[in-house]
């Protein structure tokens, strides 16, 4: 029998970067350009690592990003953080590092921290260097991978980079 941990994880970043978008591939493997922001809300989806089952529950901020500040409960108990940007969008990049910084203030101690480096579909309007993406992330700790929600790709190795990284139980 295979033990299940539930995981909280929580998403961060501007408004538009493709939350939603990543939680709804995710757990529905499903891309809808007209998602609203509640769809993506409390998702649950289950996965194996090692002889356990990761049990995610996804908490999107269904829009309350824009407010710059989430409430305290939006953190809590969470082990991972899901920190996404544009990478057609220099300024999302940019303000990653106040989500990171959020975090670090208001989220639990020892949170794992996965970026995504979403839209990468868009390569063509690139303003996202990966290196940078790769320098910052090393610095802070944290995972990085780009994704596309739109074209399925590294959605799942995003959150098989956060499951790397949850000490097993024993
Ligand atoms: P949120 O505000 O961060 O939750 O972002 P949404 O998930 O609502 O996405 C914002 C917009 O970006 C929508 O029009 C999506 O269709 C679009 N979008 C999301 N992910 C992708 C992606 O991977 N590629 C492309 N091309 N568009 C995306």
């Amino acid at each position: 029998m295979m033990a299940i941990r539930e995981l909280k994880v929580c998403l961060l970043g501007d408004t538009g970067v493709g939350k939603s978008s990543i939680v709804c591939r995710f757990v529905q493997d499903h891309f809808d350009h007209n998602i609203s922001p509640t769809i993506g809300a409390s998702m649950t989806k289950t996965v194996p690592c090692g002889n356990e089952l990761h049990k995610f529950l996804i908490w999107d901020t269904a829009g309350q990003e824009r407010f710059h500040s989430l409430a305290p409960m939006y953190y809590r108990g969470s082990a991972a953080a899901v920190i996404v940007y544009d990478i057609t969008k220099q300024d999302s990049f940019h303000t990653l590092k106040k989500w990171v910084k959020e975090l670090k203030e208001h989220g639990p101690e020892n949170i794992v921290m996965a970026i995504a480096g979403n839209k990468c579909d868009l390569s063509d309007i690139r303003e996202v260097p990966l290196k940078d993406a790769k320098e910052y992330a090393e610095s802070i700790g944290a995972v990085v991978v780009e994704t596309s929600a739109k074209n399925a790709i590294n959605i799942e190795e995003l959150f098989q980079g956060i499951s790397r990284q949850i000490p097993p139980l024993d």
